[in-house]
């Protein structure tokens, strides 16, 4: 590595060489033929991490920004249904009351969504469903296609956050019934933090609010994205499409079906390894729902602190995350989203192995040797 510290969080995630590359150099015009490439290039290497013939459109501002978006644009004034069961659900709880009438349809973090109160809350005449798919803070995948199923039944919109899933993790918008899907560039798309996407559908489009956001207005970035070139309403920050522009070229020679299975080997090898130590994960499943693809959260072991593990494996240049809010301290998460391939994820394991043993967790077994097994298969 030639940077100080590996980063294994659930995003940001390291960017690769020649992604930091693209966005070394002179200024260019976004009202012209080279941005309006870069724009089209990144958007169509995006409808494929989606799975949509969705238009996609590309927002200067962090997933957040994409999260306000669909919701300000499309749930001004209607009866929001916000699915939570982890930090992400609650924050698009939040961003529908500030626009709409939100029925909260709330779990307790890293368990299953309740889908049966959805269904009730749609039977009530709610118009808009919102879901985190991959819930970043507990490790969660949740259930998208029977949650699109059920807000197609009620001819609800729904809105997906796939920020941690889309580029890494199979997503398929057109097949689920997903309206609006949103991605952050800092994820598993590994390109540098400050960019979000959105997939929005026919659907959606017919029922976008009278009464929209300026600088978020996605009618206006529907319009100018029918430009040739394609351009985008204000300013974008270009070097960041640039370097976005070098990811999606990644992605389209690493292919998005070898994409997906990598990551998938790569967190079920720290699943492997929280197994042979004899630590719990964190969520709790049942059928429907599973473990992220992106992101491994694992319940704290007794007596072993969040300071004292992270801690450790920090001052062997590698960074895990903790839990956010009332998990703190009781969960730790190591991400394995973006460019992530076998030496990193063996290195971060054998770091947080030792951290444990030094803090006293007896009778571990051998969670590296496991991960290998996994990642040789
Ligand atoms: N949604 C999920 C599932 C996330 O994990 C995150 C960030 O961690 C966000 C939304 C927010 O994205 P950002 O921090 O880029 O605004």
């Amino acid at each position: 590595m030639e940077n100080e510290r590996l980063l294994m969080l659930p995003g940001p995630v390291p960017v690769p060489e020649r992604v930091r590359q693209a966005m070394m150099r002179q200024a260019i015009n976004h009202r012209g033929p080279e941005f309006g490439t870069a724009y089209a290039d990144c958007a169509a290497v995006l409808k494929e991490c989606f799975g949509t013939k969705n238009e996609v459109y590309i927002i200067s501002g962090s997933g957040t920004a994409g999260m306000e978006a669909a919701v300000a644009n499309f749930g001004r004034g209607k009866r929001i249904a916000s699915l939570v069961n982890g930090k992400f659900g609650e924050r698009l709880r939040d961003l529908g009351q500030r626009y709409g009438d939100v029925t909260a349809v709330e779990s307790t973090w890293g368990t299953p969504l309740d889908l049966d109160a959805l269904a009730a809350a749609l039977e009530g005449g709610v118009e808009m469903v919102t879901m985190v798919h991959n819930e970043t803070s507990a490790g969660i995948l949740n259930p998208a296609k029977d949650v699109g199923k059920l807000a197609r039944k009620h001819d609800a919109l729904f809105v997906m956050d796939g920020v941690t899933s889309v580029g890494g993790d199979e997503v398929l918008a057109d097949e689920w019934g997903v309206d609006i899907a949103i991605v952050g560039s800092q994820k598993c798309l590994a390109a540098p933090a400050g960019l979000a996407a959105v997939a929005v559908s026919d659907r959606a489009w017919e029922r976008i609010a009278e009464d929209r956001p300026y600088y978020l207005d996605l009618a206006a970035y529907r319009k100018n994205g029918k430009k040739a070139p394609m351009e985008t309403p204000y300013t974008p920050a270009v070097p960041l499409f640039l370097a976005l522009a070098e990811a999606m070229a990644i992605i389209r020679e690493e292919g998005m079906a070898a994409r997906i299975a990598r990551h998938r080997r790569m967190s079920a090898s720290v699943r492997a390894a929280v197994s042979a130590w004899g630590l719990s994960m964190f969520p709790h499943l049942d059928a429907v729902h599973a473990y992220s693809n992106t992101v491994t959260a694992v319940a704290m072991p007794e007596g072993v602190t969040d300071s004292a593990l992270r801690g450790t494996v920090k001052r062997m240049g590698i960074e895990i995350a903790g839990g956010q809010d009332h998990l703190k301290g009781k969960i730790f998460r190591i991400g394995s989203m973006g460019a992530v391939s076998a030496p990193e994820i063996l290195a971060t394991l054998a770091a947080v192995q030792h951290a444990l043993r030094k803090a006293g967790v007896a009778g571990m077994g051998d969670g590296v040797g496991a991960a290998a097994e996994v990642l040789d298969a």
